[in-house]
């Protein structure tokens, strides 16, 4: 877990300060309204290594089991979100957004096209295709 103050800029949007973006998230404060909230939030917690979060809003259907995130010396450097849809009538979202991130000192861009779920007025991460 990285320590991140409230009035530094979210690591989802370097615009917004953190206490005005994910931060209540992470603090369980509130919950995400949309599929992209729950994305920025979550990709915020895999900057600052919140395990707990991300485990927390990963369907249970198809959760792994994370122990930690130590090991990979994965620098995150930010996110785009390229492209969302919706399909209202099964509580469904999808997004499609690019990542960049340093390893071992060479720049990398993870390209994603993932799958949401509304589950009791709760939005998951359901699953993740890399294209
Ligand atoms: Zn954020």
């Amino acid at each position: 877990m990285i320590k991140h103050s409230k009035n530094q800029p979210c690591p989802c949007d370097p615009s917004k300060q953190y206490e005005d973006c994910c931060e209540p998230f992470h603090q369980g404060h509130d919950n995400p309204n949309t599929a992209e909230q729950l994305m920025r939030s979550r990709y915020s917690a895999y900057v600052l290594q919140l395990n707990t979060y991300i485990k927390e809003t990963w369907h249970s259907s198809n959760r792994p089991s994370l122990a930690h995130f130590t090991g990979q010396p994965i620098k995150w450097l930010g996110l785009t979100i390229n492209k969302s849809w919706s399909n209202k009538l099964a509580n469904e979202a999808f997004l499609e957004f690019t990542a960049s991130y340093k390893i071992n000192g060479k720049m990398q861009k993870m390209h994603e096209i993932s799958r949401f779920i509304l589950e009791n007025n709760k939005w998951f991460y359901l699953e993740g295709k890399l294209s």
